[in-house]
């Protein structure tokens, strides 16, 4: 898949899909193709723009149940792979160019709200400059790779459905409390 292929994925280009295109090339070539079905699984630390490129390339997706979300805040990403559970964790050591005197000023404007023309053109130059840093550097330069131990992750189970009893609509068993032989769906827990 090329960068532009994830770009129409993800909707628009920026740095941090830039640097989800890269964790995840490098671990494809580390650990092998992408997942049709559930042998590959990712964990992600963040929930950033990067993770759609996860997603795209690697067949790591939450509607599969192969994609797990820690919501930890950190630029790391371990994938395993189910057939033998090899599992490599990339984490982001990259620090980007630092910023000149009117980038930062600029940038200070556009956090404030500040979405005027020239606000906007130096913002959109410095995420297209760190963009390209990321496409160009080499693996060494943006990332920490680490052979771990991690355990497998249970595969995506399917649960038995059951009719909520106050609103009536379907939902999976693990999700409701019983009241009596009721079920009950956990927002109409939380509403009384
Ligand atoms: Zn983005
Ligand atoms: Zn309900």
């Amino acid at each position: 898949m090329t960068f532009e292929e994830v770009v129409q994925f993800h909707g628009h280009s920026c740095p941090g899909l830039a640097l989800g295109y890269r964790v995840t090339a490098l671990v494809l070539k580390e650990l092998g193709g992408r997942a049709h079905d559930e042998e590959l699984v990712a964990i992600v630390e963040n929930n950033s723009c990067a993770v759609d490129a996860v997603q795209a390339m690697a067949g790591c997706t939450f509607g599969k149940g192969n994609l797990i979300f820690k919501d930890y805040g950190k630029q790391a990403y371990t994938f395993i792979r189910r057939s033998d559970g090899e599992a490599v964790r990339i984490s982001v050591k990259w620090t980007p160019p630092p910023d000149s005197e009117e980038e930062k000023v600029m940038w200070d404007r556009y956090a404030a709200g500040d979405r005027s023309q020239e606000v906007v053109q130096v913002v959109q130059s410095r995420k297209t400059r760190k963009m390209e840093g990321v496409l160009k550097a080499s693996d060494n330069e943006l990332f920490k790779v680490e052979h771990v131990d991690v355990p497998l992750p249970e595969p995506a189970r399917i649960y038995k459905s059951v009719t909520c009893s106050v609103c009536g609509e379907t939902v999976m068993e693990p999700k409701t409390s019983r009241r009596g032989e009721d079920y009950v769906c956990l927002p109409c827990a939380e509403k009384n």
